[in-house]
């Protein structure tokens, strides 16, 4: 018997972090043209990508930080209006391991205040970076989230166990070759390029009936040909009929009731 619901060989889950322009503007105050290729992702990204996910009925995970709740707030209500998961990420996208205790504390808090304005209670949380401190395991599980996404130590969702002690969390792991931040922003790759690392390795999984998730990022994946790779990529994921596609909170349901 495999791990997945009935009828499904594997699992494919799609995250966007929608980061908007907070890192930018955190990291370059001053640098208005570096921070206006955040506003991509609301002004243009965004609309395309729930119009790609709507035309291939797939619900995927957001993971928002506070400060483009506030600031981009009809963006966010329009991801939540088409069905889709919102997750936390940080208030200003910061690096939680140059933080102090109380600076931690308070960005969660941020991050929690912006949630609570457009009332959603995020059940899962995603550090920027993928950086987590020595204390943040112990504040995701205190602000009562139900998984995490952050760790690179499987390809299957598993619970989380932090200094030796179940955490009641579930992990969903990722990894950096399946994020399109190194292919696209970084190191500038065509898409040809991030898809023949992509699917390769969703071929695998697939064989061996185990986990795929992608991490995307609006303002990069959303420029139109990266886009079209992507939309080719879910069609060819799609014809595999027993692939479930489904949101970080639907993984992270289905893996808690296997697991514990
Ligand atoms: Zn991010």
């Amino acid at each position: 018997m495999g791990f997945w619901p009935e009828g499904y060989r594997c699992c494919v889950n799609i995250t966007f972090d929608y980061d908007s322009n907070s890192a930018l503007i955190r990291r370059a105050l001053l640098d208005i043209v570096a921070q206006s290729r955040g506003r991509f992702a609301p002004n243009v990204a965004i609309p395309r990508i729930l119009d790609l996910l709507d035309t291939h009925e797939i619900k995927a995970t957001f993971f928002t930080p506070g400060w483009t709740i506030d600031n981009f707030t009809e963006s966010v209500e329009e991801i939540l209006s088409r069905g889709h998961e919102l997750g936390a990420h940080g208030y200003f996208h910061e690096r939680l391991t140059d933080l102090s205790k109380e600076m931690e504390e308070t960005v969660f808090e941020r991050s929690m205040a912006s949630f609570e304005r457009i009332d959603v209670k995020p059940e899962g949380f995603r550090a920027p970076y993928w950086l987590i401190s020595d204390r943040t395991i112990k504040l995701v599980q205190r602000l009562g989230f139900k998984y995490d996404s952050n760790f690179m130590d499987n390809d299957m969702p598993y619970m989380l166990v932090w200094r030796g002690v179940d955490t009641g969390l579930v992990e969903l792991p990722v990894e950096w070759m399946l994020d399109d931040w190194p292919q696209f922003e970084t190191h500038r790759r065509d898409p040809q390029t991030a898809y023949d690392v992509w699917k390769p390795e969703f071929e695998g999984i697939y064989e061996l009936g185990r986990y795929f998730g992608l991490t995307c990022h609006p303002q990069a994946i959303g420029r139109i040909s990266r886009l079209k790779m992507l939309d080719r990529f879910i069609t060819e994921m799609k014809e595999k009929v027993d692939v479930w596609f489904a949101t970080c909170k639907e993984v992270a349901d289905w893996a808690r009731e296997k697991l514990t």
